[in-house]
């Protein structure tokens, strides 16, 4: 498309078109795209720690072997979560992990054994795998040899690392993952089948153990673009910056396989105040670097942040004000000059530093980085 440009920037102007003429009115009202089917839920395999995956097939093998009559030994079953739009009470007070003890926030379908409502949950810090008896924590330690998680490490900046997981080579342990997960996420589907998710894990290490602080699960391979599928950060890890890290980090996968990338909505409250922390951030800081004409469209192929959530974040701070019209030539070859075809009038958008510098002082918006771009090993 022959651009001719009817007004001229100043040297600090950035110009945003809409990335079509012909369809700014449908792009300029943000509308987010509804959350997908529900994944399908199948019953959790067994995970707890009386029933881990070895010794119960040992178990298992060893009660059939002595006396084939006798019933198979009993596990538990955990309910599988029917509809998560349905809250459901809280059925755990207070989580041992590790060396922390946190308070959990929302339900998660741990088994139906534990009871109704069970005031300490523990969990092995190293394996994720659990129980409610503080004595079969204190066994179950003493064999545990796990000291970092499965997978490979992708980021490393100091004691902090970021593992990739496959949901189908470590389901058990993924599974877990998403159990504890729960606790502390309201609104999102629990994956039970984590066959289709890579995991990306975040840990802290404490004597010579990488401990899991956080994560974020992504799609394999997603229909809908969406490069992150479910996000936590553990209570006592909150406010470091974590989430940040890891919102930043799914941005440089999708820059990584080359596509506009965007979360699965609906977002969780917390999660919606990291991603607009990170768009504007990412937005400022690109178009304070910019200068000319550029449309929403060039931008989200920039930054890998999907039009949608662009249109949304200059909205909300205010950038995002039409204030000169533009004539634009269509492909057609001749203007014709008695019916006006062939020419598009359209508008534009004119941000200037200074009205980014506004922005980042009204908004407090942060332009520092999280992630460590040599911190990266992919
Ligand atoms: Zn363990």
């Amino acid at each position: 498309m022959m651009k001719k440009r009817a007004t001229r920037h100043s040297s600090t102007t950035t110009c945003i078109e809409p990335a079509s003429p012909t369809d700014h009115k449908e792009k300029i009202v943000p509308e987010h795209k509804s959350p997908g089917p529900s994944q399908p839920k199948k019953t959790m395999a067994k995970t707890c720690l009386s029933d881990e995956a070895e010794p119960t097939q040992r178990v298992k093998k060893r009660a059939r072997t002595e006396n084939e009559n006798e019933p198979p030994v009993r596990r538990a079953q955990t309910p599988p979560l029917m509809d998560t739009a349905i809250e459901r009470a809280r059925n755990v007070d207070k989580v041992l992990y590790g060396i922390y003890e946190i308070g959990a926030w929302y339900y998660s379908p741990y088994p139906s054994e534990f009871g109704a409502f069970l005031d300490r949950l523990y969990i092995c810090e190293h394996c994720l795998n659990y129980t409610n008896k503080e004595a079969q924590l204190k066994i179950h330690k003493m064999t545990c040899k796990k000291r970092r998680l499965p997978g490979k490490v992708i980021y490393q900046d100091g004691t902090l690392k970021i593992y990739e997981v496959d949901g189908r080579e470590q389901k058990l342990f993924c599974q877990n993952l998403c159990l504890m997960a729960k606790l502390f996420v309201d609104h999102k589907t629990l994956y039970y089948d984590t066959e289709g998710f890579k995991f990306y894990i975040l840990t802290e290490q404490i004597k010579q153990s990488d401990i899991m602080v956080g994560y974020f699960s992504k799609e394999k391979l997603s229909y809908d673009n969406y490069n992150l599928a479910c996000i936590m950060v553990l209570p006592t890890h909150q406010r470091k910056g974590y989430g940040r890290l890891l919102i930043e980090l799914s941005y440089e996968l999708s820059k990584k396989e080359g596509v506009v990338g965007s979360p699965e909505k609906p977002l969780s409250s917390l999660g919606a105040l990291g991603y607009k922390s990170y768009w504007a951030s990412t937005l400022v800081a690109f178009l304070s670097e910019f200068c000319g004409q550029l449309s929403i469209s060039d931008i989200s192929k920039k930054t890998c942040i999907h039009e949608e959530d662009i249109i949304s974040t200059l909205t909300q701070l205010g950038l995002l004000t039409y204030s000169k019209k533009i004539t634009l030539h269509t492909p057609a070859p001749h203007i014709d000059d008695h019916t006006g075809a062939g020419v598009v009038q359209t508008l534009s958008i004119c941000i200037t530093k200074d009205m980014l510098e506004k922005a980042i002082q009204t908004h407090r918006i942060s332009l520092n980085r999280k992630l460590l771009p040599q911190g990266i090993r992919f």
